[in-house]
């Protein structure tokens, strides 16, 4: 089967947070560098490679006059900068000019020895200029020229990696690695109290009725749903209060109309009819009984109380040893410490044992022994001689109203009966194959530790 994937909540919010962020930081930087550009403080320039170009293209020609050789550069310009002007002038005054210099630094040209390197902008907008001092094979030479604002794509390429790598990666990676762990330490922390209600939550089972989830320490934002929870089990515990109700008040008031019934056939004259009678009877009004014990043991635990069992065991061998002795078994009692202590209810727990070694004098085969035994880990156990419980009906005859062979007087109540009470009081009971071949049940129960 497919496990369901569950989305992280931290992973979700570490990721918006980084999208969030980065849409943001790069806009604010995007804004930035447009202001600074816009107000002159950073210029984007190509002048650069004028100036490399012109560095191998000027030269004296023949006649010592400045001339401008079409090197492969110099082509390579003309061709990216259709616009491209240039006006150049060495030391002795001799001028060379290509393209169409505006007026506005036109009148530059004669004055450009007393130029050093600069970056001109003129009254009309848009139109700008560099000056720079470069060395050529004519000699040093003054150079005024258009200040390029186009880049090529492969500089744009550049300018954005060291963008990048120079202003993005530096702010972004410490953001992205705090956003990780303060997320991851904001998310633990506020789920922290989810894991007491969830803990709480597993303790639930329909034995622990009254049980609610715990609301401290949640965040808020979960409140809704553990008070929603803690309504429904409120709910939930008052269907289950009103359906037991129901129960209890059922099996209660069904042993009336069994006792009319019984005292009426006992009225009447002797016949096989009436012993058959009787008998059902007396099963309707066992399984009646047993209901109603069923119901009482839900109420038991809060009357718990420190039981000791070898007496307890005791007990229960001395009052049914005539019975026992008179269906044919020697009932034997064993224990295997002087005292043994457990924490439950001594009514119950003396139902348990008293119903295995009924049941052990009705299946036992009317003959061998019974034994009960007290170990001195807290476990009871009834064996008997009789044709004990095949291994594959060892589980399912704790079920109730499950019987081996249906035609019996019991109701099949009794291991159930058996099987919950070990369970309430936190332990459990078992069918297991008995010495001399009979049955043996054996009821195992927490050992009460020395407070
Ligand atoms: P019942 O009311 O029928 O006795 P139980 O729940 O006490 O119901 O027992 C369930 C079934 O388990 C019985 O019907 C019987 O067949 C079988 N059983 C119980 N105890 C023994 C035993 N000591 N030996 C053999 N079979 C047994």
């Amino acid at each position: 089967m497919r496990k369901d994937r569950h989305p992280s909540l931290r992973w979700r919010i570490v990721r918006h947070l980084t999208v969030f962020q980065s849409i943001v930081l790069l806009a604010v930087i995007a804004l930035v560098v447009a202001v600074l550009v816009a107000i002159d403080i950073i210029q984007i320039n190509e002048d650069d490679d004028t100036f490399e170009a012109l560095e191998s293209a000027v030269a004296l020609d023949a006649n010592d006059k400045l001339v401008i050789r079409s090197t492969p550069a110099l082509v390579q310009l003309r061709q990216v900068t259709p616009d491209l002007w240039f006006v150049v002038r060495d030391q002795q005054g001799r001028t060379v000019r290509e393209g169409q210099v505006p007026d506005a630094f036109a009148r530059l040209e004669a004055d450009l020895d007393g130029f050093g390197d600069a970056s001109i902008a003129a009254a009309q907008k848009g139109q700008r200029a560099s000056i720079r001092r470069i060395k050529t094979e004519a000699g040093p030479v003054v150079v005024l020229t258009n200040a390029l604002t186009t880049l090529a794509p492969g500089k744009i390429a550049v300018v954005i990696l060291a963008f990048f790598v120079t202003i993005v990666l530096p702010i972004f990676t410490p953001l992205v690695i705090t956003t990780v762990i303060v997320t991851h330490l904001i998310v633990r922390r506020g789920v922290a109290g989810l894991q007491d209600a969830a803990a709480e939550a597993e303790r639930i089972d329909v034995e622990r009725r009254g049980a609610r989830l715990p609301v401290a320490g949640v965040p808020s934002e979960i409140v809704p749903l553990v008070n929603a929870v803690n309504n429904a089990l409120a709910r939930l515990d008052e269907g289950y209060e009103r359906h037991k109700r129901f129960l209890a008040d059922a099996a209660h008031e069904i042993r009336t109309p069994i006792a009319i019934l019984q005292t009426r056939l006992e009225a009447l004259a002797e016949s096989d009819d009436k012993h058959l009678l009787l008998e059902d009877v007396a099963r309707l009004a066992l399984l009646a009984e047993q209901l109603l014990d069923l119901q009482r043991l839900d109420r038991q635990r809060e009357s718990f109380a420190a039981v000791e069992l070898v007496g307890l065991g005791r007990q229960v061998a001395a009052e049914l040893a005539p019975l026992a002795i008179s269906a044919g078994y020697d009932l034997s009692f064993e224990s295997a410490a002087t005292a043994v202590a457990v924490s439950g209810d001594a009514a119950s727990l003396e139902r348990a044992l008293a119903n295995l070694v009924q049941n052990a004098i009705a299946y036992g085969g009317r003959k061998g022994a019974i034994t009960i035994r007290v170990e001195a880990d807290a476990a009871i156990e009834v064996q008997d001689e009789g044709p004990g419980i095949p291994p594959e009906e060892r589980e399912r005859i704790f079920e109730p109203f499950y019987r081996v062979r249906a035609r019996t007087t019991g109701a099949g109540l009794g291991l159930y009966l058996v099987w919950e009470i070990a369970r309430l009081h936190g332990g459990r009971a078992v069918a297991l194959d008995g010495i001399a071949g009979g049955a043996c049940f054996r009821i195992e129960l927490p050992v009460q530790t020395a407070a």
